[in-house]
């Protein structure tokens, strides 16, 4: 073979093996478009001289170029900002000693798109261990960049808004906190420490719940817990401990501070002591109940006022109308006047009658407003009862009682004989009513340096949840339908006895009778 013919066949080799290179170039070319095509993130290919092999359409649309204009160019060429261009040069260097190089920057498109890009350049190494191309992948970070700067500028606002809201929760009245989303309590104003004379540690968290009323605390955690779930506000009365150990009401009120994702970012709670309000509203309503209380027993009191005095009223003008038939009838028939006297005689006792009822209005007025005026002078106690007794011995007959007597002679008490008078004709008044017609025993005695005197009776007896009430105004321990009454007598008596300086008591059992024993001061001997 001649040395034109030797050339000519080198050349045809030669041009066969670009023509193969270059179809497996175009090859691997279609294989990285395809690649390049198929992800949102850049893909390229660097030679070591840092110029772009291959660049995917994505970065091409980036940048408004063909594959054509962007193969061969460099990053200078490219329009890239010197200081991009410097930084790239760097990591194209390490990237070409054998490392995989990792960078992220902000870049604005020649279309003036501002994005924030990550990225990695890759070594390529050929047969011979030698790097031959850099390969690269870019991904646009540009929505999470945006989204922890947001993240970051609304936690640095908090930051400086929850620094001003210490500041003044610190200055309030009330206490204060601040909660994390889950409940968690991680910051108290000084007012809470002083309160409840706690520290920062023993109240981290959760520790809150020592200073509730373990009775209480059930209730306030599943509320809480309610709203931190719900996320809705939290509004509840409790007590607190303090640091004394009494317990205090305070309102709490917790409001959500809502996140820009529409979740809970903190709870700021509030607890306001309500203690003295809300005394001053149970004593307001233990006033207003003793006052209904009160209307209540007038109103009673009225109706059976009116109910007593219409009784002897009827009685009375009933009697009346018929002594004057009487009178009309004597004067034409000139009968004896025993039938009109009899008739004269129970309009009297009518007249006693209502005299007593409205003696004994007037007695609780005078005690109401302390003009209960007594006449002192030593008086022979037994003298008296006997006295009382024969003057009521027809009552107590008329119901079926027996009188004994055990009257102690020389007991002088120092008091109002009139009044004393009044309280043993009371008692043997009530005998009469609620004695159930049995045996009454009376005594007078001295007792303890005291003059003794004691009614006892084996009636109806009274219930021993009524032995303090009826020497109450108006109290009774009967129904008024049953037996008359205004449940004055024992008050008006004890009254009296008190301003002698003395006691009236009962002693009681129900359905078996009752015993009444008033003590009063004896005389002193000079007397
Ligand atoms: P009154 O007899 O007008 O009701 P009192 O003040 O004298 O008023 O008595 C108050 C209440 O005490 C009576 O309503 C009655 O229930 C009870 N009481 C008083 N004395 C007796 C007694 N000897 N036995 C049983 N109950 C009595």
């Amino acid at each position: 073979m001649n040395r034109r013919s030797e050339d000519t066949s080198s050349l045809a080799e030669m041009k066969s093996r670009y023509r193969a290179l270059e179809s497996d170039y175009k090859h691997q070319l279609r294989i990285l478009h395809a690649i390049g095509a198929s992800s949102p993130d850049f893909t390229y290919l660097f030679d070591r001289d840092h110029r772009f092999l291959y660049v995917s359409p994505s970065l091409l649309k980036l940048w408004g170029r063909s594959l054509d204009e962007a193969v061969g160019k460099n990053f200078e060429e490219l329009g890239y900002p010197p200081e991009l261009v410097e930084l790239h040069r760097r990591q194209l260097d390490e990237a070409l000693t054998g490392k995989t190089v990792f960078g992220a920057n902000a870049y604005i498109s020649p279309k003036g798109v501002e994005g924030h890009y990550e990225y990695t350049f890759v070594p390529v190494f050929g047969h011979d261990s030698r790097i031959e191309t850099i390969a690269g992948t870019t991904r646009d970070i540009t929505k999470r960049v945006k989204a922890d700067r947001e993240r970051a500028r609304v936690l640095q606002r908090l930051t400086g808004s929850e620094a001003q809201f210490r500041h003044f929760a610190d200055a309030m009245p009330q206490l204060a906190w601040i909660a994390r989303p889950d409940g968690f309590i991680y910051w108290y104003n000084k007012r809470w420490y002083e309160y409840t004379g706690t520290t920062p540690a023993q109240m981290e968290g959760w520790g809150w719940q020592n200073v509730h009323d373990p009775r209480e605390l059930p209730r306030v955690l599943e509320r809480w817990k309610a709203s931190i779930s719900t996320g809705e506000p939290f509004e509840m009365t409790f007590p607190l401990r303090s640091a004394d150990h009494s317990f205090r009401w305070f309102l709490t009120r917790v409001n959500p501070v809502p996140s820009n994702q529409g979740g809970i970012l903190r709870w700021f709670g509030t607890n306001t002591d309500i203690d003295a309000e809300r005394q001053a509203l149970k004593e307001r309503d233990a006033a207003l109940a003793a006052a209904e209380e009160a209307v209540r027993i007038r109103d009673e009191f009225l109706s059976i006022a009116s109910h007593e005095l219409r009784t002897p009223l009827t009685s009375l003008k009933l009697q009346l109308q018929l002594s004057r038939r009487k009178m009309e009838s004597q004067e034409l028939c000139a009968g004896p006047p025993d039938a009109l006297a009899k008739s004269l005689d129970a309009s009297v006792r009518q007249v006693a009658r209502l005299t007593a009822l409205v003696e004994d209005l007037l007695d609780v007025t005078r005690i109401s407003a302390g003009r209960l005026v007594l006449k002192f002078e030593s008086v022979d106690v037994g003298q008296l009862v006997r006295e009382v007794v024969d003057h009521h011995r027809e009552q107590l007959q008329a119901a079926g009682s027996t009188i004994e007597l055990r009257l102690a002679s020389f007991v002088r008490a120092e008091c109002d004989h009139f009044r004393l008078e009044q309280v043993v004709a009371n008692l043997l008044s009530n005998v009469a009513k609620y004695g159930s017609g049995k045996p009454v025993e009376i005594s007078v005695d001295e007792h303890s340096g005291k003059a003794r005197i004691r009614v006892r009776d084996f009636g109806i007896g009274i219930g021993p949840e009524k032995h303090g009430t009826i020497f109450e105004r108006f109290e009774r321990a009967v129904s008024s339908k049953n037996i008359s009454g205004l449940g004055l007598g024992l008050y008006i008596s004890r009254e009296i006895i008190n301003a002698h300086g003395g006691t009236i008591a009962v002693n009681s059992v129900l359905g078996e009778g009752s015993t009444f024993t008033i003590e009063i001061p004896m005389a002193s001997l000079a007397a």
